[in-house]
């Protein structure tokens, strides 16, 4: 399922193939026909990302707003020599002569003005991949609430962008109970989980994969250090998932199997409408 470095690497890639100059936009599949003639030809300004949504703003202050949900795609890739591309499902495309772009499958695509553009970001709480996000208005939430932390992570309104493999590997990674109520964590717990965040999701970005183990962090920043991840970066279409690194977790869906650290079996249980998983004996902070 798509989290938030999902929607940050998507629209780095929109702003790289179309941002600056009129794109041809269409709904081969014909559901999406009429939004997509009301940007047809429009100049893409410039593509952006909060939390899972998407917002694309184009010339004459109109916007396209995209939600992945948990099964879209939108994959951004060089256009084939001189051929449109078989539509299928395809709810919305954009196209310039050298990029194709596909949305297939979106639980949100729609063509929306500033002020609602606006709206939809007053209900979202801050994201750890923006520069202007303030963890301290999520700290307010999760200490008014007696919902459990790990109800909290997933809430959108609470924190944007985090979904259920950040949820529980960075709930692990700081050994914190998943059960306690928002308002028994320690404030300075949800920093350092806060700034966890901030850490770990521009890798997610960079070799579009989530990474949360402590050795492929460290090669993970390694290679953004010496320059060779945005190597990887770069093809990175959107079109499948990142393969840089073995999928390797700390918890997830591992249920059953030995906790990495501590040996006892990793449990898992429905919160938020998704399996939490976490290791009992490790999880005690609060
Ligand atoms: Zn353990």
């Amino acid at each position: 399922m798509p989290e938030g470095h999902t929607t940050h690497a998507l629209s780095a890639r929109l702003n790289h193939a179309f941002a600056g100059s009129p794109v041809a936009v269409s709904s081969p599949q014909g559901k999406f026909a009429g939004g997509a003639a009301l940007l047809d030809r429009l100049t893409l300004l410039e593509a952006s990302a909060w939390g899972k949504h998407l917002f694309v703003e184009f010339e004459g202050e109109r916007w396209l707003n995209v939600h992945l949900g948990l099964i879209g795609k939108f994959s951004v890739v060089p256009r084939p020599d001189d051929q449109v591309p078989a539509g299928g499902q395809v709810r919305l495309r954009l196209m310039n002569d050298a990029w194709v772009g596909d949305l297939r499958g979106p639980t949100v695509c729609a063509v929306v003005t500033a002020a609602k553009v606006a709206q939809i970001q007053a209900r979202l709480g801050p994201d750890p991949l923006r520069p202007d996000a303030d963890p301290d208005l999520a700290l307010l939430k999760i200490l008014r609430s007696a919902r459990p932390i790990a109800e909290l992570l997933m809430d959108q309104a609470v924190l944007a962008g985090v979904g259920n493999v950040y949820r529980c590997e960075v709930l692990f990674r700081h050994r914190v109970d998943p059960f306690r109520a928002g308002s028994e964590i320690r404030p300075t717990t949800w920093l350092a989980i806060w700034d966890d965040l901030v850490a770990l999701m521009p890798l997610g970005v960079a070799f579009g994969q989530i990474l949360t183990m402590d050795d492929q962090v460290a090669d993970a920043l390694a290679e953004v250090v010496d320059g060779s991840a945005a190597a990887h970066t770069a093809v990175v279409t959107g079109a499948q998932l990142g393969d840089h690194f073995e999928r390797r977790f700390y918890l997830y869906k591992r249920t059953g199997e030995p906790c990495r650290v501590c040996g006892s079996t990793v449990r898992t249980q429905l919160v938020a409408g998704r399996n939490l998983f976490w290791c009992g004996r490790c999880q005690r902070r609060r």
